[in-house]
This record gives structure tokens, C-alpha cells and sequence, in this order.
């Protein structure tokens, strides 16, 4: 749709576009040529290749980080009548597990500066049922892992990390995935490493390794790709109702050549987030994610860069958050909510007696944030493009007449 008096761009940008290059594409063809499909040796070799990454022992890649949490909760033990601790302020997957475990999502209100899980406020929601804390690194930014990793020890709890935004974080001077018992990852087609779908399992613990592996697939003693080895057919045991969450080949022949690009691509879209944070610095009806405070005083945390979210300040805008989308649409420029607080939702709200005033700090973020466009496969022009569409939108008194009849057509 043309307009005469708004110029933009003639692309649809979208918020969390993949960064997909030639080699993964002759990896994933070659991949389909060698007739191996599923999970063989590219997955092993994925796995492998991101234990050195993160610095942790053992890894298992999965066909979704759901699948991964619920895993981690079932080779940990929990099932009906345990609560597990965790943030409203997530995507749904994050509670599902819980739920799909038979347990209880008890959501704890997040820090407003940071939108993670508030540390301060875990102890008085610990009760006798209690299993696990299960945080979530918000935007890529790495929870206060100290405080809560305090917390689950005093109270001899577990703590699982849905690091579906964080691959690349530190905290601390220490890796995302070497601190909590169970650490899972998204590749997601918008996530910072993209398999399509995918996700991977990471412990330091061989018996947590062990019990996920085998329930990964179908609960089989043996790797499938093991028991059609060159050593011959091997007959396999049952030892557990297993699942199936494994990765194909096909995925991880995406996966080793997005990992190997990984901190590259990282150093792109700090650029661009600095980009946004100059652009937007001062500009009068959004707070930035820079204007608000990380909670590490101390240096070696490293936020990964995963969605640039600003708040609508409502006193200052004269459009309402959905206007204000539906305007950058219509500049071709996607956005994002990350996310409406899941305690606001019919299902956690009707099954479990959640309402609106439970959870001020996440409301507040979730009733303000929109994502703009942010990965590494933009250039400098996108950018500037989502920034003119974003001064343009908090500029207007009214929306322009145009965008009235574009709506209804
Ligand atoms: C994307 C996402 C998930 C789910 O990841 P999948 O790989 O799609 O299962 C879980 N938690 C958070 C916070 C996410 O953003």
C-alpha cells in the first residue's frame, strides 16, 4: 500500500528474521544426499561441537527446547503435586512443561528494570511442595543466577534455566549452561541459532545426561544410530516409556554452521543494538533497554542480544500499542511482543486462579514492550528504516487517514 505522505521501504521486515548462509545450505543438501536423515553422526557432532562452546559436559540436541524443559523436569523427578518456581513473563512453552508434568507453575513477579525473575521475592514462594526454580534469561539477559543458585541450595531445590534467548550469555565470568543443573536452548526459527526447530539438553551431570538421553528416544538403551552401527545390528532394551525429541541431521547440519557463526553474528547485532539505543536516546514516549539497569555490578556478564524490546510510554504517545504496531506494518516493519505475562492468559488464569494486580512488575512490561526488527541478517539500512518508522510512529498526534482505510480494507 502506497502512500503519498509516508514513505517506506517496499520489504517486509520482520522482527526475528533467520540468518541463514551458504554453508549450512550445502551442509543440509549434502546431508540429504548421504541418506542420512535422522539423528546419525552430524547430530553427535553438533553436540560435541556445542559442549565446547558452552564449556559443559554433556549436551543432547532435541527437536525443541519445550521439549528439552519438560525432559529436565522428568528426568529430575517432578510430577504431580510438586510446584516449580518460575516468571510469568516468558513464553507459554516455559509453564506448559510444568503443567504437562502434572505440577505446578508457581509464577514469582520479575525485577521491572530487568524483567527477570525478581530473587528477592523466590524464598516467600517456597513451600514443602517445592522442586525447582526454573528462571529465564529475558531478552538474553542472564538472570542473578548467584542469588537464586543461593536460594535452590538452601532449600535443596533444582534450578533449570530456559536459556531460549541466551546462547551466547556469561555471567559472571561463567557460561550460561555451566551454573544451573539443566540448561536448555532454542533453535527456533528466530532464535539467535537456527535449526528450523530445534533445541538442546546441557548438564554437567552424567546421570541427568544419561536418564534424558535415553528418554529422548523412545527410551530405547541404545541410539538408534548406534544399534545400525558398522559393528552390526545390536539389539536394543526398553528401560523407560521414552519420548520422541530427538534432532534429525538435516537440523544439525544447520546447527554446526550457525554455531561456528554464532559470536559473529553476536558482535552484529550489538552493533545494531547500539544503533537503536543512539537512535532512540532521548526520544520523547519510549524507554530503551539501555535506560534500564543490569543487576550484575560486575563485569564478564554478557547479555546475548536476543530481542530489542522498548516500553510505550503511554502519558507521552497518543496511539494506543496495537495502533502503533499495525502503524509499522503498514512502514513494513515487523514487530513483536515478548511477551503478555502468562498469568494474564484464560488458561493460567482459569486453571490455576491467576488475575491481573498478581504480578505488577510484569504487567507493567508486558502491557508496554514491542520488539523491533533485530538479528544479524540486517543491515545498517534496516535499521535505519525500523528507526524512521518508530520516530515516525511516536510523532503522531492521530493516526493518518490512510492507515484508517488500510485497516478496514
Ligand atoms: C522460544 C522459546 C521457548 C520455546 O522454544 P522452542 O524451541 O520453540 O520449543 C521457550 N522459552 C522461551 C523463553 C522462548 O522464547
Amino acid at each position: 500500500m502506497e502512500s503519498p505522505t509516508f514513505s517506506h521501504r517496499n520489504e517486509f521486515l520482520c522482527f526475528g528474521a533467520p540468518d541463514v548462509r551458504e554453508p549450512e545450505i550445502q551442509e543440509v543438501v549434502e546431508t540429504l544426499r548421504s541418506g542420512w536423515l535422522s539423528a546419525g553422526p552430524k547430530c553427535r557432532k553438533f553436540e560435541e561441537l556445542f559442549c565446547e562452546y558452552i564449556g559443559c559436559e554433556h549436551a543432547i540436541a532435541l527437536n525443541s527446547c519445550t521439549a528439552g524443559l519438560e525432559l529436565a523436569l522428568e528426568v529430575l523427578g517432578i510430577g504431580p503435586g510438586d510446584e516449580v518456581i518460575t516468571t510469568p513473563l516468558t513464553f507459554c512453552a516455559t509453564a506448559n512443561v510444568i503443567v504437562h508434568r502434572g505440577a505446578k507453575p508457581v509464577f514469582v513477579d520479575v525485577e521491572r528494570d530487568t524483567g527477570n525473575l525478581d530473587p528477592q521475592l523466590v524464598p516467600r514462594a517456597i513451600t514443602g511442595k517445592t522442586k525447582a526454580i526454573l528462571p529465564v534469561h529475558l531478552y538474553g539477559r542472564p538472570c542473578a543466577m548467584d542469588e537464586l543458585m543461593g536460594i535452590a541450595k538452601e532449600h535443596g531445590l533444582y534450578v533449570i534455566e530456559d536459556a531460549a534467548h541466551a546462547t551466547e550469555a556469561w555471567y559472571r565470568g561463567r557460561k550460561i549452561g555451566t551454573i544451573a543443573d539443566i540448561t536448555v536452548y532454542s533453535f527456533y526459527a528466530t532464535k539467535n541459532l537456527v535449526t528450523g526447530e530445534g533445541g538442546m539438553l546441557v548438564t554437567n551431570s552424567e546421570a541427568v545426561d544419561e536418564a534424558a538421553r535415553i528418554r529422548h528416544l523412545h527410551g530405547l538403551s541404545r541410539d538408534a544410530w548406534k544399534r545400525y552401527s558398522e559393528e552390526g545390528f545390536q539389539p536394543y532394551d526398553v528401560v523407560a516409556a521414552g519420548y520422541k525429541y530427538n534432532m534429525m541431521d538435516i537440523q544439525a547440519a544447520l546447527g554446526i554452521h550457525q554455531l561456528a557463526r554464532l559470536e559473529d553474528n553476536l558482535k552484529i547485532r550489538e552493533h545494531h543494538w547500539q544503533a537503536y539505543d543512539e537512535a532512540f536516546a532521548g526520544m520523547d514516549g519510549i524507554t530503551t533497554p539501555q535506560q534500564v539497569l543490569t543487576h550484575s555490578p560486575c563485569g564478564q556478564t554478557r547479555h546475548a542480544r536476543h530481542l530489542y524490546t522498548i516500553l510505550l510510554d503511554y502519558d507521552r504517545l497518543k496511539i494506543s500499542r496495537r495502533e502503533f504496531m499495525n502503524f509499522l506494518k503498514t512502514e513494513n516493519i515487523g514487530t513483536g511482543i515478548h511477551f503478555t505475562a502468562l498469568h494474564l492468559l484464560s488458561f493460567y488464569r482459569e486453571r490455576f486462579g491467576y488475575k491481573r494486580g498478581d504480578f505488577p512488575n510484569a504487567e507493567f512490561i508486558s502491557d508496554r514492550t514491542v520488539s523491533l526488527p533485530l538479528s544479524s541478517a540486517l543491515v545498517r539500512k534496516d535499521i535505519d528504516d525500523v528507526v524512521n518508522a518508530v520516530r515516525k510512529a511516536v510523532a503522531l498526534k492521530e493516526l493518518p487517514t490512510y492507515f484508517v482505510v488500510s485497516q478496514s480494507s
